[in-house]
């Protein structure tokens, strides 16, 4: 995933569990500055931003992950 400072406005910290393997693994993404974007983690979850998320787990490859926390990141 690309960074660009300036816009970037905010990023997320997700943890996900594998369903396969049952390991838990974490993700930051980054919530593009538009109208409609989620502006903390109870928004997030409602958007369909996390639907379009692709997950992979980094041990067993699994596609199938469930995200078990999610916190929004300051500063
Ligand atoms: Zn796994």
């Amino acid at each position: 995933m690309q960074l660009t400072v300036g816009e970037i406005s905010r990023v997320f910290d997700l943890q996900i569990r594998c369903e396969n393997c049952m390991r838990e693994s974490e993700r930051r993404i980054a919530v593009p500055d538009i109208d409609d974007a989620p502006d903390s983690v109870d928004e997030l979850i409602e958007s369909n931003f996390l639907a379009n998320l692709r997950f992979c787990c980094p041990r067993c490859e699994s596609a199938i992950g469930r995200l078990v926390g999610a916190w929004r990141r300051r500063g």
